[in-house]
């Protein structure tokens, strides 16, 4: 479904994404894990071109990513993004929050939108939230908030960045439950995530990434218990 050739990426004289190379096929779950700064962010910018590169190409669907105008626009519709902090309208309702896309971007009426919304939330479990506003929702309720706002655009793929970091940590399980049922579902996923047990249960394929560079390439499993590189075992002693 995506694919990075050769992709790279300077920040001025810092180089933060060398020569990437990476395929992600339809219905597949990436982990992408490493050390901060590594680029894991940039790489999942790249991907919806919230984030310009300078050098390889991304090829989404078949076609190179568009640089503007309404392809832009119909590229960031068919790839969503969920970010850490979790980005709602706080003037908006949860059920504004959710069809405000869907509404203003791809033209579906509002009552239609209204429906799917409310089908959206159930399936992430706060449709009793519906007509409140995301700061009378816990952190773990509005990531599922965004996590919905993002399905409503039907999206052949959706990047996680770090989802669950900025969560307490009674609600990061509440979160990773609806991403692993959207995972068995078959949702295409690229997920910046620390969160192995995620990552076993979900994930077909775990990149680690570190200074700009695709260190390591493999299973969950093997990563978890055997990794290669003394660079990602030195990652996981830290964060195990
Ligand atoms: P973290 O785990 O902390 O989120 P990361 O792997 O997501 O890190 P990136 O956010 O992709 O890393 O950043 C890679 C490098 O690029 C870092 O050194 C960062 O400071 C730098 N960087 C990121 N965005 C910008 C920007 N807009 N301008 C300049 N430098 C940037
Ligand atoms: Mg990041």
């Amino acid at each position: 479904l995506v694919k990075l050739e050769n992709v790279n990426k300077h920040f001025g004289a810092l180089h933060v994404l060398k020569d990437i190379n990476l395929t992600v096929s339809r219905g597949e779950v990436l982990v992408v894990i490493g050390p901060s700064g590594g680029g894991k962010s940039t790489l999942c910018r790249a991907i919806n071109r919230l984030e310009t590169i300078d050098g390889g190409q991304i090829v989404f669907d078949g076609r190179p990513l568009p640089a503007e105008g309404k392809a832009l626009a119909a590229l960031r519709s068919e790839v969503g993004m969920v970010f850490q902090s979790f980005n709602l309208f706080a003037h908006k309702t949860i059920r504004e929050n959710v069809t405000l896309g869907p509404v203003k971007v791809r033209g579906i009426a509002r009552d239609k939108a209204n429906a799917r919304a409310m089908e959206l939330l159930e399936r992430v479990g706060i449709a009793a939230q519906a007509d409140k506003y995301p700061a009378q929702l816990s952190g773990g309720q509005q990531q599922r908030v965004a996590i919905a706002r993002a399905l409503a655009m039907d999206p052949k793929m959706i990047l996680f960045d770090e989802p669950t970091s900025a969560l307490d940590p009674e609600m990061v399980q509440e979160v990773l439950d609806v991403m692993v049922a959207l995972a068995r579902d078959g949702m295409t996923m690229v997920v910046v995530t620390h969160e192995m047990g995620f990552a076993r249960k979900a994930a077909n394929r775990v990149v680690f990434m570190a200074e700009g560079q695709i260190v390591e390439e493999s299973t969950p499993d093997e990563f978890f218990t055997n990794a290669r590189t003394e660079r990602a075992k030195d990652f996981l002693s830290k964060i195990l």
